[in-house]
């Protein structure tokens, strides 16, 4: 791993360089040094991905569901075989703790691919009788060639996390994966002809959002896009679609609120929000970064958590011993940073971190922030309305159940609240008028790949897991038969 490798774009089964011979470089965020040099690709690359996806889309849709099934459990059990490998590609490629990256992200990953092969087995289509007259049946047909977008939080994770229902429903796929987190990506096309997938069934080009990303979206060869991403991003995806009436489903941006009411048990909701608010430097779209108590247990519980918080172990991402890795580039640490010194402008108190940090060793040059716990902001501080995607948490009290619901729905944003309280029926209550596409009741991010994924407001536009990616990626074809 120490040479700085050159990647290609992957095309009709082949490793290619870009059209343009131009590359980017890509940065490991705990050393700030070059890692991979990628394609900046443009137009002309992507006119190839999707010509080679187009080509494959006859004979790949043909198959049986048992055969492309069969593939794509294949390439589950790749992933399971390389983990060491390409949990270690992900973790210099994100900065994430090595140990995030096998358990979680490779876990994942593993569990996205089977969980679709089996799912798309177990799928059946509607039929409805009318009697005398005969009877309809709908077909779920795929749609061609399709468009992954992904980011660089959650790399491998959130790629097959869309690449396997796209590919069990019979489609042929053209990825562009964040610029900034390219190796699993490239390993993962790579696996892809190993597992038995065919040539042009799984594209990869690599490059810049503006240059790579837009030319895929405006590509007219293009039936479908899905993308998970920031708001503004989102929003430039579905004004590009429109007018070609492009099938999006668009998973953005959140400002997850996480409600302690008075009776929550204190050790559990530690460890929730602790989890809930740092997990990959707090780089996950469903983090709670907004965590609202009731001023009852407010005291005592904001003690445990500045103790917790202190104890959460910043640095070398390799290191067995490390809770919190680098964040994902220093143009993002600064932004973070950004928002720390607003909030000390503003009077916020820092109650822990509030700094960047310069590990000792290899990562003295490496983008890492101390997790931090912000009180006492103005209710109308941005930080309490804006995604700041990062190891910062803003605290605010709350005095009873109606103004917690007020302040938890006040975001532009409904991707995922928690709730944390011993009262069942407080719980359902809250549950209900909260706007958000998914809330977690003394838990967070326990996921279920059967249930459906996304969010309200400015959160996203469609839904994804079980049935719902299965939908996205067909289109239902009704068919009446006349029996008179
Ligand atoms: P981003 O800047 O929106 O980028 C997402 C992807 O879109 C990247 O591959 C990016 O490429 C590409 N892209 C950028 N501009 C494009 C364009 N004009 N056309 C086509 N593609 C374009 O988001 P990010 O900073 O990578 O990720 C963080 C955001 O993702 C946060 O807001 C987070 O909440 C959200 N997120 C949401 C979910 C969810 O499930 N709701 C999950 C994870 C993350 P480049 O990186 O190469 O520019």
């Amino acid at each position: 791993m120490d040479d700085i490798k050159t990647l290609g774009n992957w095309i009709g089964g082949r490793e290619v360089a870009p059209a343009s011979g131009a590359f980017l470089d890509n940065v490991e965020p705990a050393t700030g040094q070059i890692l991979a040099r990628i394609p900046d690709s443009g137009p002309d690359d992507v006119d190839q991905a999707v010509a080679a996806a187009t080509n494959a889309f006859p004979a790949w849709s043909a198959l049986s569901v048992a055969e492309r099934a069969e593939r794509v459990e294949a390439l589950a059990a790749l992933i399971e075989r390389d983990t060491e490998r390409l949990a270690e590609l992900e973790s210099r490629d994100t900065g994430k703790p090595l140990r995030l990256a096998r358990d979680i992200d490779m876990g994942r990953a593993r569990a996205n691919l089977r969980f679709f092969a089996q799912a798309m087995q177990q799928w059946t289509s509607a039929s409805h009788d009318m009697g005398p007259i005969g009877f309809n049946y709908t077909r779920r047909e795929p749609l061609g060639p399709v468009a992954l977008i992904t980011p660089w939080n959650l790399p491998l994770y959130l790629l097959t996390w869309k690449l396997a229902p796209a590919l069990v429903t019979g489609n042929t796929v053209v990825a562009k994966p964040s610029e900034m987190t390219p190796l699993t990506a490239d390993a993962l096309a790579a696996l892809s002809l190993e597992a038995g997938i065919p040539g042009g069934v799984f594209n990869l080009v690599q490059g810049s959002g503006a240059g790579c990303g837009q030319a895929l979206v405006d590509h007219p060869g293009i039936k479908a896009i899905s993308f998970t991403g920031g708001t503004v991003t989102g929003r430039r995806i579905a004004a590009s679609a429109a007018p070609r009436l492009v099938k999006t489903s668009l998973e953005l941006g959140g400002k997850n609120p996480a409600i302690v009411h008075a009776d929550a048990d204190l050790d559990r909701t530690v460890a929730g929000l602790l989890r809930a608010g740092f997990t990959n430097q707090g780089q996950v779209c469903l983090c709670s970064s907004r965590w609202l108590i009731h001023d009852a247990l407010y005291q005592p519980l904001v003690e445990r958590l500045i103790e917790a918080v202190r104890r959460l172990q910043v640095g070398d991402p390799n290191l067995g011993s490390t809770d919190q890795g680098a964040l994902i580039s220093a143009a993002h640490r600064d932004k973070v940073m950004a928002f720390i010194d607003q909030a000390r402008r503003e009077g916020g108190r820092i109650l822990a971190g509030g700094e960047s940090v310069r590990p000792e060793g290899r990562c003295r040059e490496g983008y890492f922030i101390r997790p931090t716990l912000i009180s006492d902001l103005p209710d109308t501080s941005r930080l309490h309305f804006d995604e700041i995607f990062g190891p910062v948490v803003t605290l605010q009290r709350f005095s009873d159940e109606e103004q917690a619901i007020e302040l938890a729905n006040s975001t532009d944003y409904g991707l995922a609240a928690t709730v944390w309280t011993r009262d069942l029926a407080l719980a359902h209550r809250t549950a209900e008028r909260l706007q958000s596409g998914i809330v977690w009741i003394n838990d967070w991010l326990v996921r279920d790949l059967r249930t459906p994924f996304g969010g309200v407001k400015q959160s996203g536009l469609g839904r994804e897991g079980g049935r719902w990616s299965l939908e996205f990626f067909t289109e239902p074809k009704n068919v009446f038969v006349s029996t008179r």
